[in-house]
């Protein structure tokens, strides 16, 4: 007997490379390649550092209030929290209380199995189709719970708003969890049915359409029941969760919806070429509603793709699990940036 056998034993969540290097094409983590809103510039010029000494607001008013406004929800509808990977962390812990498995697919966001784990929540993989499509009938068996993003990750492929309302209305017993985390770059938000379903959470990010993944801020949006036992488990953890700095820039962020929808639109434009570009070199790939790719080649295997690129200095990412270990995730940089790998491929490709 050792004081080992009583550690909890996790196989933690990889998450994509930062490279200190400062000369990377960086295209490995979904990042958004232009800067945050003006505002949130300015906001940080003119922050007072002895406000430091006290407390942030415990429930990041300011912050919940902005975002209540832009999403037409109430406040009583917001939870905040330190990026979406909390509030996703969060809402594991608070509605995954089954015996029953959790439902979520084979190939989607890879933290999703590290909670489960982590918090002994039993689970079961839904297989995706050939063309990477959720299987509506795999979500109509009992269950624990339902968790999915949509557009999902890494395949980028958006689902109707019909098929998942469809799997939300045929689990009425369980919490669904959409994750928006890529729903700014051409997907159509479940937000309106949290009126109509007590129990669906959905949650979203800004670190991808919003370009502040370095500031941790992330949120989800459900019944007034819903978000108050989120709030319990989160208080009970710790109560001070979003720092005074980081709410104050978030709201600059959510207040300037026109750069918002320019540096969305840009990436989304930037996108649409590339998959013209990238069809010409003979890649192929789902049809991305987000800020990345999910691309294979017809002939080139991934991995020796992913690595030439990165000796090249261009940073994508490779999965070396089933199913996928033919693709890239290729992030959508600034047209500049797309343009230098795209010249990198030809050469490469021949
Ligand atoms: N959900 C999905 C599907 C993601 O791809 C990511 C990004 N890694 C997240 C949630 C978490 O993002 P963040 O914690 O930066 O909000």
């Amino acid at each position: 007997m050792s004081w080992e056998n009583n550690v909890r034993k996790v196989e933690p969540y990889v998450a994509g490379e930062q490279p200190k290097r400062k000369d990377i094409i960086k295209l490995n983590t979904n990042e958004c390649p232009y800067p945050p809103a003006p505002g949130v510039a300015k906001k940080a010029a003119e922050m007072q550092c002895d406000d430091l000494r006290l407390y942030p607001d415990m429930n990041g008013e300011k912050l919940v209030n902005a975002l209540a406004d832009y999403y037409q929800v109430s406040p009583d509808n917001l939870f905040v929290g330190i990026g979406s990977d909390d509030v996703l962390a969060m809402a594991f812990l608070t509605f995954f209380n089954s015996d029953k498995p959790i439902l979520f697919p084979d190939i989607t966001y890879s933290f999703y199995d590290v909670w489960a784990n982590l918090y002994r929540i039993p689970y079961e993989l839904c297989p995706l189709t050939e063309d990477f499509r959720i299987n509506k009938e795999d979500y109509l068996k009992p269950n624990g719970g339902i968790i999915f993003p949509n557009p999902n990750a890494p395949t980028g492929v958006l689902e109707s708003i019909e098929l998942v309302e469809e799997i939300i209305k045929a689990n009425p017993d369980v919490v669904v969890i959409v994750d928006e985390a890529y729903v700014d770059f051409g997907g159509q938000s479940v937000v309106p049915l949290i009126e109509k379903y007590e129990n669906l959470l959905v949650v979203q990010t800004f670190s991808k359409s919003r370009a502040m993944a370095g500031m941790r801020i992330g949120f989800a949006m459900g019944s007034k029941k819903l978000i108050d036992y989120l709030k319990d488990a989160k208080f009970s953890f710790n109560s001070y969760t979003l720092n005074m700095p980081t709410i104050e820039m978030g709201v600059e962020a959510v207040e300037d919806d026109k750069y918002f929808k320019e540096i969305t639109g840009k990436i989304i434009a930037t996108r649409e070429r590339m998959k013209k570009e990238m069809a010409e070199l003979g890649f192929s790939f789902t049809d991305s509603k987000t800020n990345f790719l999910f691309a294979t080649h017809k002939e080139k295997p991934a991995k020796e793709i992913f690595e030439a690129m990165k000796e090249q200095g261009i940073y994508v990412r490779y999965w070396n699990k089933p199913r996928i270990n033919n693709h890239l995730r290729i992030t959508i940089g600034t047209d500049e940036q797309m343009d230098r790998m795209i010249a990198f491929l030809k050469d490469y490709l021949g």
